[in-house]
């Protein structure tokens, strides 16, 4: 594994472990993570017994990205670079300026990508399994079907000798992802004043359980990943005020019309 994908990965499992131990001092609500469900069990074998899907399937993600993604990345972002190929390399910006565009691009890319996932059916066939999670925590994370992340590494290699961007760029960005989508998956209580303040530039946790409601119209909004402009930029922002119950899973979005509803509008 290079220095590009150790770092992020780091941060990844290092935020984890800190959200599931922030979870269980300061649960958001009464999530699974801490229940056996069998008397006389400790709480953590509970975390462990669901928690494990999750984590295993994020194990097999990983892989399939550093054994597959990660070399067929590099290989592409030494061929564009040697053909000095993509708007990045056309544009005189410093270094910093470059790596600072190329990722509000590619978070503008995500929420497009999202967007399709939730509209085009074959791919919601795989996105629903990150939504069909009926409690979050920060394991919610990584809970991806591995076809729906192969489909991804395709147009992250596509994008870049269009837009120029490289692996390190890539990097930089999950640097920067992480620790928000950990955050923003988790059953960690947020100070409500942190909450207001944070979903005015970040994907909040306020803002995300919106979008793993199990109600369409809520499902159907905050796609973004890092920065909550691309919401209010596509008309797809929806907040919802403190202590807004909501139920996470799939259970509308599975009724047969929904799919030919949503790809009308
Ligand atoms: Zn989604
Ligand atoms: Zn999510």
């Amino acid at each position: 594994m290079s220095t590009e994908e150790l770092t992020p990965t780091m941060v990844l499992v290092a935020g984890m472990v800190v959200l599931t131990i922030g979870e269980r001092l300061m649960p958001a609500a009464a999530g699974r993570q801490w229940r056996s469900g069998w008397p006389g069990w400790p709480g953590w074998l509970g975390w462990l017994r669901i928690g494990w899907r999750n984590i295993g399937l994020g194990g097999v993600n990983a892989l399939l990205l550093v054994v597959i993604g990660a070399p067929c990345m590099v290989l592409v972002s030494v061929w564009a670079e040697a053909h000095d190929l993509g708007l990045l390399r056309a544009v005189p910006l410093s270094e910093a300026m470059v790596a600072m565009v190329a990722v509000l691009m590619i978070d503008g890319l995500m929420y497009l990508w999202h967007r399709a996932n939730h509209v085009i059916c074959w791919l919601w066939h795989f996105h629903r399994l990150h939504h069909s999670d009926e409690e979050m925590d920060a394991t919610t994370t990584i809970r991806f079907h591995p076809v729906e992340i192969a489909i991804s590494i395709l147009w992250r290699m596509a994008a870049m000798p269009l837009l120029g961007l490289t692996i390190g760029h890539y990097a930089i960005y999950e640097f920067c992802l992480f620790p928000v989508i950990l955050l923003h998956h988790s059953n960690l209580r947020v100070p409500w004043v942190l909450e207001r303040l944070g979903r005015r530039l970040i994907v909040t946790p306020g803002l995300h359980r919106v979008h793993h409601s199990r109600v369409r119209i809520e499902s159907e909004s905050n796609f973004a990943s890092i920065f909550s402009f691309w919401d209010r930029l596509g008309g797809t922002l929806m907040l919802r005020e403190r202590g807004w119950k909501i139920s996470f899973g799939v259970e509308e979005s599975e009724q047969p019309d929904w799919r030919v509803t949503s790809t009308r509008n």
